[in-house]
């Protein structure tokens, strides 16, 4: 028993599961990483658990021609060896330990909404859209509007859509322990060699992850797209544009017992200047997406316990 009192519906498919949902007092049970421990501790109380575990058709991922959708019972393990998004398959690789990322759904991280989420912070850089599904039917937003007006009691999150690749992708993340601890800074950098466009989005600065467009629009200039490089200052200036926009950001976190606001700023552009310096840092062989050309490095910035306790990166 995971919630005493509530009772289990087991719906086999997505319309089923919103008949539930629209009666109200209802949690969404996935993978149960986050909404197990709530349910023990008495933190979430619902009438109504509605287990995911059988609607197949959330657990479906496919491309079409410019677009990746991804079923929200898509589990982390199952986006891993994703060769189609190897960005989405770094960011997968770094969340939690083997059995949270067996578990671990996208439907879930949406569903969640941590501020510092690592696929979040991914769905952020790529302008992801996420679908819904409600008693009233089908709708589409972008993560931003989703993650800013939070996740609404009667829908069901049933996919996530994002563009191919076109072009070099890399997330970066600092966090004292990969499997146990939650994120303190992470950064995912998508380069679009097609659109000539580099996106950026950071988390751990500020209430949701966030991108820093000045930042993003100066890198854009400073590329020479013919070869998809960007010199050594650049990198090194478009890491303090980052730093500069996580201090003004929106919303920002306050200082914690682990770090401070200051420090996770720092740490954002040390990973963004990291990030650029590696996905421009030469030529490319093809504007092909399906080629060589895209690249992610799976990498987990090592954090350094200094004697004062504090995390250096
Ligand atoms: C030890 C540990 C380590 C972790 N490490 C990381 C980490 O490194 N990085 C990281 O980002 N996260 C981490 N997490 C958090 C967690 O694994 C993610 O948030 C996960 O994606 C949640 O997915 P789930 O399927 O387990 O969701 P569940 O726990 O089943 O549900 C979570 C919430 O989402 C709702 N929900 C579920 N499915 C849907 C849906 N289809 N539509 C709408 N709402 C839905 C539920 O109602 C519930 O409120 C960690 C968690 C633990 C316990």
């Amino acid at each position: 028993m995971i919630a005493a009192g509530a009772r289990l519906y087991r719906p086999l498919t997505v319309a089923d599961a919103v008949e539930v949902l629209a009666d109200g007092d209802a949690e969404l049970l996935a993978g149960g990483t986050d909404l197990v421990p709530a349910l023990r501790t008495g933190r979430r109380r619902p009438r109504r658990i509605v287990a995911l575990r059988r609607v197949l058709e959330l657990r479906s991922r496919g491309a079409g021609a410019d677009t990746l959708i991804i079923g929200a019972g898509v589990t982390y393990h199952d986006l891993v060896g994703w060769s189609l998004s190897p960005g989405l398959a770094a960011t997968a690789r770094v969340v939690g330990s083997p059995q949270i990322r067996n578990a671990g759904t996208v439907g879930g991280a949406l569903g969640t909404a941590n501020p510092r989420g690592d696929l979040l912070t991914f769905l952020t850089a790529v302008d992801a859209e996420v679908v819904l599904r409600g008693v009233h039917g089908m709708r589409t937003v972008p993560v931003g509007s989703f993650l800013d007006a939070g996740a609404s009691p009667t829908e069901l999150v049933t996919a996530v859509r994002l563009p191919r690749p076109c072009g070099p992708q890399l997330y970066l993340k600092v966090g004292s322990r990969q499997a146990a601890s939650a994120t303190v800074v992470s950064c995912a950098l998508v380069v679009d060699r097609v659109r000539e466009r580099v996106n950026c989005a950071i988390s751990g600065v500020a209430g949701r992850p966030m991108r820093p467009l000045a930042a993003e629009e100066f890198v854009r200039d400073q590329v020479d797209w013919s070869t998809a490089t960007l010199s050594a200052d650049a990198v090194i200036r478009f890491g303090e544009l980052v730093t500069e926009a996580a201090g003004i950001a929106v919303d920002p976190l306050p200082d914690d017992l682990l770090v401070s606001a200051a420090y996770r700023g720092h740490a954002a552009g040390v990973l963004a200047a990291r990030a650029a310096g590696r996905c421009l840092s030469g030529p490319v062989r093809s504007r092909d997406a399906s080629t060589a050309s895209v690249t992610a490095t799976p990498s987990t910035a090592p954090v350094v316990s200094a004697p004062d306790g504090r995390l250096r990166v």
